[in-house]
């Protein structure tokens, strides 16, 4: 039994395995936080078939897991960039837009912190709560290790953090296949891709996502007729204009949590264009350069496609016929590509969809949305001691933020501090597997309560009586 079961191990879990570290470095051992974490890729990775080379962070590097909250934290992007011994170059680069590939190997550097904290290659595919004395008190969650046939197992916890990130979505009737993709797959779509070289590429979508598929397709298959299909004029620029910029500060979750579910609506479509359908102003300015460069050289084979969709994409023995309508005169002109790439964005998790059989002992809105209150806990009927912690999945509630970087470190504090307060009010010792710690260094040690005092003494050498007392409440813990 784990006081916390974190669902998915991305950027949003990692920092909270963090703030957890941080809490129980700092906290008596009777305060400590055990904590466990599934994760279903084999290892860490965030968005790793996007890490395309060029892409950079959309936020500035000082909104790292850590530094919003605590900027002295060991886990800041300057201690890995310290760590790597990239500071000074780092620095006369003079950005403040770390490449995606940096940012990666940053989280992947936080991440090889905390692996004894960490199942890799293992699913969470349902939650039950467990009635005892008629409250629910502690969770069973169960994990498929190994992929969609593996091992299921259940793991016990007292409070579960739900950070499985964004869906990506094909619109009705799409089903991707060897030729036909979402954009979230396309690095490694594109190294196993058929016949090698593609003679043309159709991408749909206007999204940043879309404009770096067309301009990574482009650069790389340097023969490939690459065509932009999107319903707009043009790609438009993403807002990151400073006073605008401020609906991702911490404060501003607070601004949104409070206000009317008018104001609410209001405010994020107000700001939707920092965030949705829109691509960074120096990436348009790119494609324009190179469609403008190829006017002069009279070769084209970056083709924009505006005002534009397509209506149908069916696959032939040799490719994809693509159907695209023009929405001025509905003339259709016919594509035969060797791929499409559908950049058509994403959506939230499906809270429900995960909660399984605990997801009908959950309050919802009246349209269906989970209600989470302002410390990211979903209520519940009463009755329910185990907290349902929302890492993502509350733009209806906390705002345009939710699902991005920018909060990161703070949203895992005031986690931390919830789950560490609904403990303490319960009078719970903390149970013993998995305890975060800061000073557990990267060797998987599983820590148990006197953490500290395990960890000087090897196995076998437990000296401390209160090393002795953690061990056998562990031994005794029903169902981990
Ligand atoms: C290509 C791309 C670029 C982006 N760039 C930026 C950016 O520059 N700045 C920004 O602020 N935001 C960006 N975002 C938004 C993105 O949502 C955040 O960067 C960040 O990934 C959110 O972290 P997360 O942990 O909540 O979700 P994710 O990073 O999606 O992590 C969720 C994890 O949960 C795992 N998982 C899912 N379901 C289960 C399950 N049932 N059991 C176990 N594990 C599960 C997944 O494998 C994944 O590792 C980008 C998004 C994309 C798609």
């Amino acid at each position: 039994m784990c006081e916390v079961a974190g669902i998915g191990f991305g950027p949003s879990n990692l920092g909270l395995a963090v703030a957890l570290a941080e809490h129980n470095d700092d906290a008596p051992t009777g305060d400590r936080i055990a904590a466990i974490f599934f994760e279903k890729q084999k290892r860490f990775g965030w968005h790793r078939d996007m890490l395309i080379d060029g892409a950079t962070v959309q936020v500035s590097f000082l909104k790292d897991l850590v530094t919003m909250r605590k900027p002295s934290s060991e886990f800041s992007f300057l201690s890995y960039l310290h760590a790597k011994g990239r500071l000074v170059d780092f620095i006369n680069h003079k950005s403040l837009f770390p490449s995606r590939v940096e940012f990666n190997d940053y989280l992947e550097w936080v991440a090889g912190h905390f692996p004894h904290l960490v199942d890799y290659d293992s699913e969470v595919v349902d939650v039950r709560p467990v009635p005892t004395g008629g409250r629910i008190r502690s969770l069973e969650v169960s994990v498929r290790t190994g992929g969609p046939h593996g091992e299921l197992r259940v793991r016990r916890a007292r409070s579960v953090v739900v950070a499985t990130g964004l869906q990506p979505v094909l619109p009705p009737g799409v089903t991707a296949s060897e030729r036909i993709w979402h954009s979230d797959e396309l690095l490694s779509r594109i190294q196993a891709m058929p016949g090698g070289r593609p003679r043309r590429v159709v991408v749909i979508g206007a999204g940043q996502s879309a404009a770096e598929a067309v301009e990574y397709v482009h650069r790389v298959f340097t023969h490939t007729e690459v065509c932009s299909v999107f319903a707009r004029y043009g790609y438009s620029p993403a807002d990151d204009s400073a006073f605008a910029n401020r609906v991702f500060d911490p404060e501003a979750v607070d601004t949104y949590y409070g206000a009317r579910e008018e104001v609410k609506r209001t405010l994020f479509g107000y700001h939707r264009n920092t965030n949705y359908s829109v691509v960074d102003v120096e990436l348009i300015d790119e494609l324009y350069r190179r469609s403008y460069q190829e006017k002069v050289n009279g070769h084209h084979r970056l083709r924009m496609l505006n005002l534009s969709r397509v209506v149908e994409a069916r696959e032939t023995a040799s490719g994809v016929r693509v159907a695209v309508e023009s929405l001025p005169t509905g003339e259709i002109d016919v594509l035969d590509a060797d791929v499409v790439i559908y950049a058509t964005g994403y959506r939230e998790a499906d809270v429900f969809g995960l909660l399984g059989e605990m997801g009908e002992y959950c309050l919802r809105d009246d349209q269906g949305r989970p209600r989470v209150t302002r410390d990211y806990r979903v209520e519940t009927v009463d009755g329910v001691d185990c907290g349902i912690y929302l890492q993502g999945p509350t733009e209806h509630t906390h705002g345009i933020s939710s699902g991005l970087l920018s909060t990161i470190a703070v949203r895992s504090a005031e986690i931390t501090r919830s789950i560490a307060a609904r403990a303490s009010a319960a009078g719970r010792a903390p149970v013993a597997d998995r305890l975060p710690s800061a000073k557990a260094g990267r060797n998987g040690e599983r820590l148990i309560p006197g953490h500290a005092a395990a960890a000087r003494h090897p196995p076998g050498e437990l000296a401390s009586s209160e090393v002795r007392a953690g061990l056998r409440q562990w031994l005794t813990e029903e169902g981990s």
